[in-house]
């Protein structure tokens, strides 16, 4: 019997801190082709209005974190986090689990809708081990922490004080740098970047075509 060959998906894992141009290389990416999965709107889907996450977290939680409208209320979460540590440990072992399996359907559709590999953006890449074991490269966009700060005041009007205390519970550039296979160097302008995004692409095309046969 002719059996086509098993489709090994080609996983690149994509991070960076605050404000490096994660989305903005993950745009161009998917501009060239490739299949993007955010673990970022995953998690965002799944607490949303009737998310896949919500009945267990108003069995873990009580009515308290949930809006009107059936979604999980980040405000409510945020004070109670505050006030017993333990809630986002509890939080993040009903989110977890269910952020991986719905991350793997996703990149599982890419595939069968004819992608040629995926890029799976995980912001916290570097702070988190298990998300690292089904990627075949890990991708970090890097640049300067002075970059960072000035953009992301540009992007979301915060204070630079207040970009700098997200930064500061962040994984540090060596240490994100650390699980790299590929880095990319944000310094410079968006054409730039675009440059070393298509350079990248090429190389996972080809790689991700030699993994169908070898997956
Ligand atoms: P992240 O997703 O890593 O937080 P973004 O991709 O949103 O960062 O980039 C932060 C901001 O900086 C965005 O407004 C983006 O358009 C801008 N930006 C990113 N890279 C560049 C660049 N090379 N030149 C100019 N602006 C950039």
């Amino acid at each position: 019997m002719n059996q086509a060959p098993m489709r090994h998906t080609f996983i690149v894992g994509l991070t960076g801190g605050i404000g490096s141009g994660k989305s903005a290389a993950a745009d161009m990416f998917a501009q060239l082709g490739a299949a993007i999965v955010d673990a970022d709107a995953v998690a965002h889907d799944l607490t949303g209005p009737g998310g896949a996450a919500m009945a267990s977290i108003r069995e873990a939680f009580g009515p308290a974190l949930v809006t009107p409208a059936g979604a999980l209320d980040r405000t409510a979460m945020r004070q109670l986090a505050f006030t017993d540590p333990s809630a986002r440990a509890r939080l993040e072992a009903i989110l977890h689990p269910l952020i991986a399996a719905e991350g793997a359907a996703r990149m599982s559709a890419a595939m069968a809708h004819g992608a040629p590999y995926v890029i799976h953006a995980v912001p916290l890449l570097a702070e988190s081990g298990g998300a690292r074991q089904h990627m075949s490269r890990i991708l970090v966009v890097d640049c300067p922490e002075d970059l960072q700060v000035s953009r992301v005041i540009a992007r979301n009007g915060l204070a630079a004080e207040e970009v700098r205390r997200i930064m500061a519970v962040q994984a540090s550039r060596a240490q994100r740098l650390a699980i790299a296979d590929d880095v990319i160097v944000n310094d410079g302008d968006l054409e730039r970047l675009r440059r070393q995004v298509a350079v990248l692409h090429a190389k996972y095309l080809e790689a991700a075509t030699k993994a169908v046969f070898s997956g």
